[in-house]
Order: structure tokens, then C-alpha cells, then sequence
């Protein structure tokens, strides 16, 4: 089993240096939860958010007076972040070029908390190459009132489904409803090719298994289904980050899983930002230790 490190030996907002105003500032209301202990979250947990997070062009969710007022998600630089927040100049689709934003280190994961970042969402790919993701990911949204039982079926049969095609994946609680199905990827595809597989992929999942899935967003399309969110895999698209707390009740966290223990959750939002110990803890251990590491190729298919 492997060692936590012990509670005050870990990362504080202080030890990394980034000051937190308003630190008493309840931002999840009714619940206790203040901009102080969201900090003091990010801290603790920066090393396992950036092994994802890092280097990765981003997308917040601010929410200047607490998770249950007006909140707004934020793409591109406005140059009101700290130093540690940089920037990459990205091309969009319509031509113009816009400054996006990434982080490094905690300080700049600490910095997006100091401007009342809840969520930290990310592109499937790094700034470098932008052009070739190192992740797909398969976002599984259940029906409204589906229950949790369904989803985890359905995250198991696409497993089974992308190994068949020689793909390894790893499953995330994404602190909300659903579960992320993450197949990691060893950039030597561009965009179109990424996007285009999952979409075929997809449907065609969609076709052999009627009942369980659908390919279509149209929510009155899902009927007691799960529709298989293809779309977070084109460029410009984004999923949320592993570890990042969610703005929603109770706090919860997207939370790595592997596939043995998934069948014990209870819903995707198992863990919260109330569990740092055990989220630490299990981020050391054997089972997550390589969660969503492989080299591997798309498949043709
Ligand atoms: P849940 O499990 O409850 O579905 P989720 O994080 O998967 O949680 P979705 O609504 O399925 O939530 O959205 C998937 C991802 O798409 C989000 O994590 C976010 O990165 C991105 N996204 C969703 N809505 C928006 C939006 N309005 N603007 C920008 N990105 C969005
Ligand atoms: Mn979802
Ligand atoms: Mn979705």
C-alpha cells in the first residue's frame, strides 16, 4: 500500500506562494466549502492534475460569487490571470488567431483558483503538437433519471468494444452524472482523423447496441439510452480535467477509477473535494499509478 504524504508535508497555497483573497468566501453555499479550502484542494492535488492538465490548451469555469450564481466558461486569455497562467496563440476555424490559455505548475493551477476557478476543462490534445491529440475520449451522458448501474454496463461494453480494436482505456467518474472513457493516444493522428473515428466508431456502436446507446445529441433522441458524446473529440472541444472539482452540488471531483473497482460506484459523483486524502492516497497506488499511460496507435478501423 502506498504511502500518503503525511498532512503536513503536503503542498499548502503558502508553500507554493500563490495568495488566495477573499479566502473565507463560501463558494459552495450551505455547504461550508470556501475559496480557502478550494485552494487548499488544488494545492494538494496539483501533481496528479497536471499530469494531465499541463501543457494543454484550457478552458475554466469561474464563478466570481460561488458555484450557485452566475458562472461562465472562459477560452481565451483576457490578461486578468497571474503570471504563471500563459498563453498559445491558437487558429481557429474561422481564420482569426486567439490567444488560449495553459498552465505548467501548481502556481498556475493556483493562480486560476485565486480568479474563482471551479472547473479546469482541457483539449485532447498538448500546446505542442496542438495539431495531434494524445487523448480520445468518450463521454457517456445517460438519459435524465437512467440509472447509475446502466452507465457502468455501458463503459464496460466500451472497453470491451475499443480493445477489440486494440485499444487499452481507463474509466473516470466525471464528477457529475456520467463516466469519461479515456483511451489515450501517441499523437502520430491529426484532428480530422481523431474526430472522424470517433464519430464512425460511434455510430456504429450506436447501430449493433440500440437500446443501450445512441449517437445522437438531440436529448429526446436518448429515451432510457446513453448517448455516446462523440463531439469532445474534435479540436476546439473539451472534457473535464481529472481531478478537477466540479461547480455543482456537494463538490464532487472527476475522479480517475480502473476498470476492477468501477463496478463498486455508486454514481458519478462518488468522490468529492472532501475526499483529498483518499484521492491522494489512491493516486499512489498500483491500480492508478498508469492510469491512461500507453503508447498506442488509432486504429484504422
Ligand atoms: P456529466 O457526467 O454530468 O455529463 P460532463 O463533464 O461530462 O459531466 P457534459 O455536459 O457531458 O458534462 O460536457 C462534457 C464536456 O463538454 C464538459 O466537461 C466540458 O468540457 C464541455 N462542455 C460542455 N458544455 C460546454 C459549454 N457550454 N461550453 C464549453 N464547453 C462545454
Ligand atoms: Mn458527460
Ligand atoms: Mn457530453
Amino acid at each position: 500500500k502506498a504511502k500518503r504524504a503525511a498532512k503536513q508535508d503536503r503542498a499548502t497555497p503558502a508553500s507554493v506562494g500563490v495568495k488566495i483573497s477573499s479566502e473565507e468566501r463560501e463558494v459552495f453555499p450551505g455547504e461550508g466549502i470556501t475559496k480557502g479550502d478550494l485552494a487548499t484542494y488544488y494545492a494538494a492535488i496539483a501533481e496528479p492534475l497536471l499530469l494531465t492538465l499541463g501543457e494543454r490548451p484550457m478552458t475554466l469555469i469561474r464563478c466570481p460569487q460561488g458555484r450557485a450564481k452566475h458562472c461562465f466558461f472562459q477560452k481565451h486569455d483576457t490578461g486578468s490571470m497571474g503570471p504563471d497562467v500563459f498563453h498559445v496563440p491558437v487558429k481557429e476555424g474561422d481564420g482569426d488567431t486567439q490567444d488560449y490559455l495553459f498552465v505548467r505548475d501548481a502556481r498556475g493551477v493556483l493562480e486560476c483558483v485565486q480568479m474563482n476557478t471551479i472547473e479546469f476543462h482541457g483539449w485532447g490534445s498538448r500546446i505542442d503538437p496542438l495539431e495531434n491529440p494524445d487523448r480520445l475520449v468518450f463521454d457517456l451522458d445517460p438519459d435524465e433519471g437512467l440509472d447509475f448501474e446502466r452507465v457502468k454496463e455501458a463503459a464496460v461494453r466500451l472497453r470491451a468494444l475499443l480493445a477489440d480494436l486494440g485499444l487499452k482505456t481507463w474509466p473516470m467518474l466525471s464528477g457529475g452524472k456520467g463516466i469519461h472513457v479515456v483511451a489515450p493516444l501517441d499523437q502520430s493522428r491529426d484532428w480530422p482523423a481523431v474526430k472522424g473515428f470517433a464519430e464512425r466508431f460511434s455510430r456504429a456502436i450506436a447501430e449493433v447496441e440500440p437500446t443501450m446507446f445512441t449517437a445522437n445529441i438531440r436529448k429526446n433522441q436518448r429515451k432510457g439510452r446513453i448517448f455516446l458524446d462523440w463531439l469532445r473529440n474534435q479540436r476546439g472541444a473539451t472534457a473535464v480535467m481529472p481531478y478537477s472539482v466540479r461547480a455543482r452540488e456537494g463538490a464532487p471531483v472527476a475522479a480517475p477509477v480502473s476498470w476492477e473497482e468501477l463496478d463498486g460506484f455508486k454514481g458519478g459523483n462518488a468522490f468529492s473535494i472532501r475526499d483529498v486524502d483518499t484521492l491522494l492516497d489512491r493516486a499512489g497506488t498500483k491500480a492508478l499509478a498508469g492510469w491512461c499511460q500507453a503508447k498506442q496507435a488509432l486504429p484504422d478501423a
